[in-house]
């Protein structure tokens, strides 16, 4: 489904990406590990055309995104995304953060919105929530609305960056139990973390990155486990 090749993407003299290349076939959920400031977050900007690639290609099914001719938003509607901080829109209610960029950005007639809205939030284990503002829930309800929120167009790919990190250690769980549900119903993940036990329970694949660099790629069991990369080693040590 996403194929990204010999991607190289620089900030001034700082090489942030170098030469990577990955695959995520359609219903895959592959999580990406890596030292801070590895390129992480940049790649998944760059699958969303945040960032515009210095050499390589992306392609999602089988279209060349990078193509500078390329329709931006008829790309990004393809692709639902979740940071780190829920960026709800705070005056909005709930039941309208899941419902502006349906009616707003793709015309979707706003009764059915609001019904495709509605299910998406019952779906997240918020239906009781859709009337209040963000900031009367709590940072796991807000995250839960936002993966509503980014759900709720069918995306073909969900980007994940660090979804949890903000989140008070007892919310952790509700948000990646939701993930774990939306992988096993089949949806293409592409999602940084550094919740390792996570990523042990949903991801199909780990890859480790190193200052740019794809170093190492496999099944959670083999990656975590028995890594090859001495640089890997010393990752999961430090970390555990
Ligand atoms: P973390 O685990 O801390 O989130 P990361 O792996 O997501 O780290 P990135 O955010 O992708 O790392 O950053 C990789 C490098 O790119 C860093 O050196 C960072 O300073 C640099 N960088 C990222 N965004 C920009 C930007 N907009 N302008 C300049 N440099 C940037
Ligand atoms: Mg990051």
């Amino acid at each position: 489904l996403l194929s990204i090749r010999n991607v190289r993407k620089s900030f001034g003299t700082n090489l942030v990406l170098n030469d990577f290349s990955l695959d995520v076939e359609a219903g895959e959920c592959v999580v990406l590990i890596g030292a801070s400031g590895s390129g992480k977050s940049t790649l998944l900007r760059c699958v969303n055309l945040l960032e515009t690639v210095d050499d390589g290609v992306i392609e999602l099914d089988g279209t060349d995104i990078t193509d500078p001719r390329i329709d931006t938003d008829r790309v990004r509607s393809g692709i639902g995304i979740v940071f780190q901080s829920y960026n709800l829109f705070p005056h909005l209610s709930v039941l309208d953060n899941v419902t502006l960029a349906p009616i707003r950005v793709h015309g979707v007639p706003k009764a059915r919105a609001r019904t495709q809205a509605l299910e998406m939030l019952d779906r997240v284990g918020l239906a009781d929530k859709a009337s209040a503002k963000p900031d009367e829930l709590s940072g796991g309800q807000q995250q839960r609305a936002a993966i509503a929120r980014a759900m709720v167009n069918s995306p073909k790919l969900m980007l994940l960056d660090e979804v949890t990190s903000a989140l008070d250690p007892e919310l952790v769980g509700e948000v990646l139990d939701l993930l774990c549900e939306l992988s096993s119903e089949g949806m293409t993940m592409l999602i940084c973390t550094h919740e390792m036990s996570f990523a042990r329970s949903v991801a199909d694949k780990i890859c480790f990155l190193d200052q740019g660099r794809l170093l190492e790629a496999g099944p959670p069991q083999q990656l975590l486990e028995h890594p090859a990369e001495p640089r890997t080693q010393e990752f999961l040590r430090r970390i555990r």
